[in-house]
């Protein structure tokens, strides 16, 4: 199995992020959104996974790797804050 290693990453650095990201919106369509905002950013690092063998990968993330998650999943919610995609504000802006 083929997996972008980077999208646990996100979610790792996010859910200790979260309660620093005021008045960000947790709701699922904002949470994806942003991961999906930093995905974009972040280039993919795809490990061929057998059971149990993820976590292992997990301590070789380059320590870089982490400081830009965080930077990207800021950036992020900045977006994600401004323009919360559950408000119809968001698609009036948008036509
Ligand atoms: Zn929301």
């Amino acid at each position: 199995m083929i997996k972008n290693y980077m999208e646990e990453a996100v979610d790792r650095v996010y859910e200790y992020m979260r309660p620093n990201l005021k008045g960000v919106c947790t709701c699922e369509q904002c949470v994806n959104d942003m991961k999906a905002l930093a995905l974009n950013n972040l280039k993919p690092k795809y490990v061929v996974t057998h059971q149990g063998e993820v976590y292992s990968k997990v301590g070789q993330l380059h320590i870089q790797s982490e400081t830009d998650i965080i930077k990207e999943i800021t950036s992020a919610s900045e977006v994600v804050r401004k323009k919360p995609r559950h408000s119809p504000e968001f698609f009036e802006g948008q036509a």
